[in-house]
C-alpha cells in the first residue's frame, strides 16, 4: 500500500510532544510491513537539521492558490532516519514557518490550513496518488475536507482519509475567512452544525469537526480514551459528533518505537543495559546525579518528563515532589509551558528549591537529557487529568523506570497497579491511582517508595517485568493496516 502522512511534527526533526513520535514510529513499522510511506511536513526554520539526511529540493515552484492570489513554495526531500520527508517551505509575506518555534502565533489557523491545502496541492501537481492520506490532530484536518471538495475532482478520487485525534483539547476554531483562503468558499454551507458549524460558537467552523464528518475512519490513540471521547467531557464538546459516527471511530494504542527507544542503543544513555544487564542502570543514575548536582545517598529517584499543562495535572507534579522529598526520595523534573503563568510557577519554584541536593528542575525542551532522566530514574509519575495516550509512562517501561499513573486514558491501558490489579501478577507493571486529590497520588507513591526501601529485589523485579513488555509499534502496526485495508475498499 502507499500511505502518505501529513502532519505538523515529526520526531526527531520536528517534535513537541506524543505526536512526533507516533508519526515516525507508526511510519516506520509501516515500512518494515513492506508498504511506501511519505511524509510531508512544514519546513520549519527551527527544525532539528542535523537530523536530516541528502535535504535537497524536490519540487521548485509549487504555486498553491492562497485566497485570490498564489504562494510559491519550495518542496524539499530529506531522510529523517530512514522516513521519506517532503518539507514545505511557503515564501510569502506571512513567514509561516519562520518564526523561530512551532506554534503558538495568532494566525495558527491560516498556517496549518495553508499547509494542508499545499500538501494536497502537491500531490495533485506531482502525479502521487497515494491509497491512504492519513492526517493528525487539528492541524491537519482540513485535509480531507478540501480532498473531498476540492481535490477529488482532479483525479484524486479514489484516495481514502484516516485522521487520528491526538488531543482532542486543541480543534482548530477559526472564522470565514479559513473559507475564502483555501479555496472552499460558501460559508452557509460549512457553517451547517452537520459539515463543520461549531456546535458552540454559532460564529466559527471547527476543523476537527470537518475531518470527523470527511474522513472514511477515525482513530484516537487508546482504546479507553475513545470511550472516553464519546462519553465524558474529555470529548471537549465532541462527544454527540463522536457518537453519531462510532460506525467509522475507534482507539488504536500508540506503539513506542523500540529502536529509537532502546536504553541496549539510546546514543544519550552513558550505561547502556538491557533486562538481562539491569544492574548497569544504577550507573546512569549516578550519572544523572552528578550532571544535576544531586548528592548520592541510597535513596530512590523520582522523576517527571512532559509538557507543564494543565492536562498534565501541574497540581499534583508539583505535590509529587514535596511528597518524594517528605519520604526521603529525590525528584528531578523536565519540562516546559508555552503558558506563562505555569512557567513562572515552575521558575519560582525552581528558585526556592535551587539549594535542595534531592531535587532539580529543568525548565526546557531537552530531548537528550529527557533520555537520560528515562535512563536514571527509579521511578516516574504521570498524574495526568486527561491523556489521550501517553508515552512517558510506556518510555519509563522500557527503560526500567517504574511508572506511578493516574486511571484515565491510555494510562489506564498500559500501566496496572502491582497490588491491586485485576490482572494476573506478571502482567502488573507499575502504580496506579484513581481521583485527582493529594491523598490518591501519596497512597500510590508511598507504595511505590516503600518497595524500593523495603523490598529491593521485589522492586528490581517490577522494573524488569516492565521493561520486557511488548509496547511496540508491532500490534499497532496490523491494526493501522487492517483499517487502511478496510477503508481502501469503500
Ligand atoms: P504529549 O504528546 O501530550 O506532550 P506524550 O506523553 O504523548 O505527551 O509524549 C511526550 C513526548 O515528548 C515524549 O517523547 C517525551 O519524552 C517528550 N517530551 C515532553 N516534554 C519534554 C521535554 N521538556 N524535554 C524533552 N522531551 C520532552
Amino acid at each position: 500500500m502507499y500511505i502518505v502522512m501529513i502532519a505538523s511534527e515529526c520526531a526527531p526533526v520536528a517534535k513537541v510532544g506524543g505526536l512526533g513520535d507516533v508519526v515516525f514510529g507508526l511510519s516506520r513499522e509501516l515500512e518494515i510491513r513492506g508498504n511506501t510511506v511519505e511524509i510531508i511536513l512544514p519546513k520549519y526554520d527551527c527544525m532539528r537539521y542535523d537530523h536530516i539526511w541528502g535535504l535537497q529540493v524536490s519540487y521548485e515552484n509549487l504555486w498553491v492558490p492562497w485566497f485570490n492570489y498564489h504562494i510559491r513554495c519550495t518542496v524539499w526531500f530529506g531522510f529523517v532516519h530512514g522516513r521519506k520527508c517532503f518539507f514545505i517551505e511557503p515564501h510569502s509575506d506571512d513567514h509561516f514557518f519562520e518564526r523561530g518555534s512551532y506554534y503558538g502565533f495568532p494566525d495558527e489557523h491560516m498556517r496549518f490550513a495553508f499547509f494542508s491545502k499545499a500538501a494536497l496541492e502537491f500531490l495533485l501537481k506531482t502525479g502521487k496518488r497515494p491509497d491512504i492520506l492519513h492526517t493528525h490532530d487539528w492541524q491537519t484536518a482540513l485535509v480531507p475536507v478540501m480532498l473531498y471538495e476540492i481535490y477529488r475532482f482532479g483525479g484524486m478520487e479514489n484516495i481514502r482519509c484516516c485522521h487520528t485525534l491526538h488531543n482532542l483539547k486543541h480543534q482548530g476554531i477559526a472564522g470565514e475567512n479559513v473559507l475564502w483562503f483555501t479555496g472552499l468558499g460558501r460559508p452557509p454551507y460549512y457553517y451547517d452544525k452537520q459539515r463543520m458549524g461549531d456546535d458552540f460558537n454559532p460564529s466559527a467552523i471547527n476543523f476537527t469537526k470537518g475531518a470527523l464528518l470527511y474522513s472514511s475512519f477515525i482513530t484516537t490513540v487508546s482504546p479507553r480514551h475513545a470511550w472516553e471521547a464519546r462519553h465524558t467531557e474529555w470529548g471537549y464538546g465532541l462527544g454527540h459528533t463522536l457518537y453519531l459516527h462510532q460506525g467509522k471511530f475507534g482507539g488504536v494504542l500508540n506503539g513506542l518505537d523500540y529502536e529509537m527507544w532502546n536504553p541496549e542503543t539510546d546514543p544519550y544513555v552513558p550505561h547502556h543495559y538491557g533486562a538481562d544487564t539491569f544492574e548497569e542502570k544504577a550507573k546512569n543514575k549516578q550519572e544523572l546525579r552528578s550532571r544535576l548536582w544531586l548528592r548520592d545517598e541510597a535513596k530512590p529517584l523520582v522523576a517527571y518528563v512532559g509538557r507543564l499543562d494543565m492536562q498534565k495535572g501541574v497540581g499534583l507534579i508539583r505535590h509529587a515532589l514535596f511528597h518524594a522529598l517528605r519520604k526521603g526520595a529525590q525528584f528531578v523534573l523536565l519540562g516546559s509551558s508555552p503558558e506563562l503563568g505555569i512557567n513562572s510557577e515552575f521558575w519560582q519554584l525552581k528558585h526556592h528549591l535551587n539549594d535542595n541536593p534531592d531535587c532539580h528542575l529543568e525548565i526546557g525542551y531537552d530531548e537528550e537529557l529527557a533520555r537520560l532522566i528515562y535512563a536514571g530514574a527509579d521511578l516516574l509519575v504521570v498524574p495526568s487529568l486527561f491523556e489521550p495516550c501517553g508515552l512517558t509512562q510506556m518510555i519509563a517501561l522500557r527503560y526500567g523506570t517504574v511508572p506511578i499513573v493516574r486511571w484515565v486514558g491510555g494510562l489506564a491501558d498500559t500501566v496496572f497497579d502491582r497490588d491491586f490489579s485485576e490482572r494476573p501478577e506478571e502482567a502488573r507493571n507499575g502504580y496506579v491511582f484513581h481521583q485527582t486529590d493529594h491523598l490518591a497520588i501519596e497512597s500510590a507513591m508511598d507504595r511505590a517508595i516503600g518497595l524500593w526501601f523495603d523490598y529491593r529485589e521485589a522492586f528490581t523485579a517490577l522494573a524488569v517485568r516492565g521493561m520486557r513488555y511488548d509496547y511496540s509499534w508491532n500490534r499497532p502496526g496490523a491494526d493501522y493496516l487492517n483499517i487502511y485495508e478496510f477503508i481502501r475498499h469503500k
